[in-house]
C-alpha cells in the first residue's frame, strides 16, 4: 500500500492554484502522534511505500529522517516544491526511490504560478540531488492551468534532460479562477495532448521512450490487458494519508471532508482501510473506465465544478485515451521488433504518487 505521510501543514510558497499552508487547526504544522503508531500501521505490509507530503514536507526534515530510520517501508517517495531539498542530508536522498519536484514548465510559466525565482531554484535542486547521489526516479510534477500550453511545457521539461518522467495535473480541483476553461481545453489542451502523443510515437520509432506519465499509464492498460486501478491514484483502495494529527484519510487532499476520514492511527489497521469510499456513477458504467479509472476520487465525490464541469474534464480524459489508443498497435509492434524496451513503457512500476490521469 501507499501511505502519504504529512510532515507538516505548513508551506513556504503560495502558488496561485493552491494558496499555501493548511489551516493549522485542520492540518497541524507539527506531527502530533506517536511514531510507534505509524510503525504499527505499516509494519505488517511487506509492500509499503511511504510518500512524504505536506504542506512542504522538507520544512520538517527531522521527521522525515525519523521515519526513514524507524519505519520498515519498502520504498520512500517525496512530493516537494523543490525549494528546500538541501535540508535533508544526502544519505537520506540516496535512499529515496522517487522524488517528485513541482515545476510547471518554462521559467515564465512556473514563476507565474509559483513565485519569482522558483523555476531556477527547482532546477538547481534537481541538479544537486543528482550530484549527491540520488539515483531514483526524478519526476517533474506539473500543474496545468490557464497560462499553460501542455505541449510546450511538458516538452520543455523533458528536454531539460534532468527528469526521468513528467506528469501533469489539470488545475481543476478547487480553482474558480478560470476565465474560459472550455475555450482553453479546445484551443490549447486537446491539441497539445494530440501533439504530445505524436511526439511520443515519433520518438519511439527512433528507439526512445519519452517519460510522459499519462501516455505511459494509458498504454500500460492497453498493453497488459489490466484495467486502470479505480481510482488510478489508489485513494481509498490501496493509498491512504496520515495527517499530522494522526487522522487516516482516503485522499491527502481531503483533509476536511468527513467522507475521507477513515479513523485514527492507533485504532485502525491496514485491513480496516480499503473499500470504505469508492467510485460510483457515472464512472461505473462509462466505457472509458478501464483506461480512466474514474480519474480522481476527490473530484468524483465533491464535484466542485458541478456535473457540467465533471463532464468537461471527462471530455479531456477521453481525448487523451483516444489519442494514446490510436498509437497502441504501433507501440506493440515496436516492442515486438525489439525497438523499444517494454520495461520503460510499462510505467509506473509501483504506485509512486503520479496519479496517471491528469
Ligand atoms: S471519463 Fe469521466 S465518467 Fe468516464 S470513467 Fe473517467 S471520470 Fe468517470
Ligand atoms: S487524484 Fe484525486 S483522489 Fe487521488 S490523491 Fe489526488 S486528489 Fe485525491
Amino acid at each position: 500500500m501507499l501511505y502519504f505521510v504529512f510532515t507538516t501543514g505548513r508551506c513556504n510558497l503560495r502558488c496561485s492554484y493552491c494558496g499555501g499552508s493548511f489551516n493549522p487547526e485542520i492540518v497541524p504544522w507539527r506531527v502530533e502522534y506517536d511514531l510507534g503508531d505509524l510503525i504499527r500501521l505499516v509494519e505488517g505490509d511487506g509492500d509499503a511505500t511511504i510518500a512524504f507530503y505536506g504542506g512542504e514536507p522538507l520544512l520538517n526534515p527531522g521527521f522525515i529522517m525519523e521515519v526513514m530510520d524507524a519505519v520498515p517501508a519498502r520504498r520512500f517517495v517525496v512530493q516537494t516544491n523543490g525549494t528546500a531539498v538541501r535540508a535533508l542530508p544526502p544519505e537520506y536522498w540516496r535512499r529515496m526511490d522517487a522524488v517528485l519536484l513541482s515545476i510547471d514548465g518554462p521559467e515564465g510559466v512556473t514563476d507565474g504560478y509559483r513565485g519569482r525565482g522558483v523555476y531556477r531554484t527547482v532546477l538547481s535542486s534537481a541538479r544537486w540531488l543528482r550530484e549527491v547521489g540520488f539515483s531514483g526516479d526524478l519526476i517533474a510534477r506539473m500543474t496545468v492551468s490557464e497560462g499553460s500550453d501542455v505541449y510546450r511545457d511538458a516538452r520543455h521539461l523533458l528536454e531539460l534532460g534532468l527528469f526521468d518522467h513528467v506528469h501533469w495535473q489539470i488545475d481543476a480541483v478547487w480553482s474558480e479562477g478560470w476565465a474560459d476553461f472550455r475555450g482553453w481545453a479546445e484551443r490549447v489542451y486537446k491539441p497539445g495532448v494530440s501533439r504530445l502523443v505524436d511526439y511520443w510515437i515519433s520518438e519511439a520509432r527512433e528507439g526512445r521512450v519519452p517519460g510522459l506519465v499519462p501516455v505511459l499509464g494509458v498504454l500500460r492498460v492497453e498493453l497488459t490487458g489490466e484495467s486502470m486501478g479505480i481510482p488510478p491514484c489508489g485513494a481509498g483502495r490501496d493509498a491512504f494519508a496520515v495527517s499530522t494529527d494522526g487522522r487516516v484519510l482516503a485522499c491527502p487532499i481531503a483533509v476536511a471532508e468527513g467522507w475521507a476520514e477513515l479513523g485514527r492511527l492507533g485504532s485502525v489497521g491496514p485491513g480496516d482501510l480499503p473499500g470504505r469510499v469508492s467510485i460510483g456513477e457515472p464512472c461505473a458504467s462509462c466505457p472509458y473506465l478501464r483506461y480512466c479509472g474514474g480519474r480522481c476520487l476527490y473530484a468524483h465525490v465533491e464535484r466542485l465544478w458541478g456535473e457540467e464541469g465533471f463532464e468537461a474534464l471527462c471530455d479531456l480524459t477521453r481525448h487523451l485515451v483516444d489519442e494514446v489508443l490510436s498509437v497502441a498497435d504501433e507501440v506493440r509492434a515496436l516492442i515486438g521488433e525489439g525497438r523499444i524496451d517494454p520495461g520503460e513503457v510499462l510505467y509506473p512500476p509501483y504506485n509512486n504518487t503520479t496519479e496517471i490521469i491528469p
